[in-house]
């Protein structure tokens, strides 16, 4: 095995800590960069004490200089609450970011992976998802400081590889939960668990009939993996998702059946360009990296709420 050197960019987050930890499983050198506007160093503590592991406090809205072989470049909320919470510095972490990894990928010619995210289908209106659907995004809206970031990044990425020859990889990451997910990240299943945990009212938004695909992250890690290790001319975008689709009802439903809550159901107003549903076609994935989800929800709910129960008990 050869040990390669391994830039993480939101390393510290709920996906990047767990993609750090991996890599140095894998005998990598990591370094894991971060400005913890979403994440924490309590998601990589415990790999501290590894020779092989590097914390850099940066934000990659400024240029940064490393040599290594490989980036994964993640830096970004992800939380809608988050990522809405400063829109401007969202969009520039995405377009900035994605141009200062992207020239340090030309100038050292290190291969570079993108997190990009379903949210570039927008509320989409081809279902399920395929790679090959433009999205339909609201340019002004709530979200699109998230989208629009996320579809510019995209473009930058393919635009440096058409122009520079830089070694591209870019996954559309569906929504992915799992142990790490800061408690107060605002995304549906911490806010479900958390909730049920504590016999609080369960807070839905709309009238519950609103899909999303849930992936477990052990499944989306594998498949950023073998993503950056596919044969050289296979950039994608590649969906990475679990097609499994349910209503936000029956996601409510199904965590207060396993954590035995006695929460009740609140409806609370819809969030505005909410996407009514969310599907990933995963043929291309299976094709080209020989890789689909292993964990279904409940085995990955019943992980994450077994997480969520020691935090909230420590
Ligand atoms: P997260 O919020 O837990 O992690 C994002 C990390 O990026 C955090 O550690 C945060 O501090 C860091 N960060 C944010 N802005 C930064 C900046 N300007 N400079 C340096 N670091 C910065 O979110 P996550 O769920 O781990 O998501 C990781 C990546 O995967 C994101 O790019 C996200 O868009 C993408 N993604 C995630 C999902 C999902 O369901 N988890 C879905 C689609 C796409
Ligand atoms: N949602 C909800 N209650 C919550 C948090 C989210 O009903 O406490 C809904 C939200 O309106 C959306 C879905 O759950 O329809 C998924 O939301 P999340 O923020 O997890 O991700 P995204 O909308 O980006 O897929």
């Amino acid at each position: 095995m050869i040990r390669k050197k391994i830039l993480v960019t939101g390393g510290a987050g709920f996906v990047g800590s767990q993609l750090c930890e991996r890599l140095l499983l894998d005998g990598h050198e990591v370094v894991c960069l971060d400005n913890y506007f979403t994440g924490q160093k309590a998601n990589i503590v415990h790999l501290m004490d590894n020779p092989y592991f590097e914390l850099i406090r940066h934000d990659v809205t400024m240029p940064f200089f490393i040599e290594v072989d490989e980036i994964y470049n993640l830096a970004c909320p992800a939380s809608p609450i988050h990522y809405q919470y400063n829109a401007i510095k969202t969009i520039k972490t995405s377009v900035m970011g994605a141009i200062n990894m992207l020239g340090l990928a030309k100038r050292i010619k290190a291969k570079i992976l993108q997190a990009s995210t379903s949210e570039v289908y927008g509320d989409p209106q081809v279902h399920p998802q395929v790679e090959s659907y433009w999205g339909h995004v609201n340019p002004i809206g709530e979200r699109s400081c998230y989208d629009e970031g996320k579809r510019s990044a995209e473009t930058l990425f393919v635009n440096y590889h058409k122009q520079n020859n830089v070694r591209i990889k870019i996954i559309r990451i569906f929504n992915t939960y799992g142990p790490k997910m800061h408690p107060h990240d605002g995304r549906v299943v911490s806010n479900f668990i958390m909730q049920a945990l504590q016999n609080e009212d369960i807070t839905i938004y709309g009238d519950g009939q609103q899909t999303r695909s849930f992936q477990y992250v052990d499944d989306l890690i594998e498949g950023m993996i073998r993503m950056m290790a596919s044969r050289e001319d296979f950039t994608g975008p590649v969906n990475i998702g679990n097609p499994n689709e349910f209503t936000i009802l029956e996601l409510a439903n199904k965590i207060i059946e396993i954590t035995n809550s006695s929460s009740k159901i609140i409806r609370m107003p819809l969030p505005s360009d909410d996407p009514m549903q969310r599907q990933p076609d995963i043929t291309l994935a299976k094709k080209e990296l020989g890789w689909e989800p292993k964990i279904q929800l409940e085995e990955g709910l019943i992980k994450t709420i077994a997480y969520f129960d020691s935090l909230i008990k420590s």
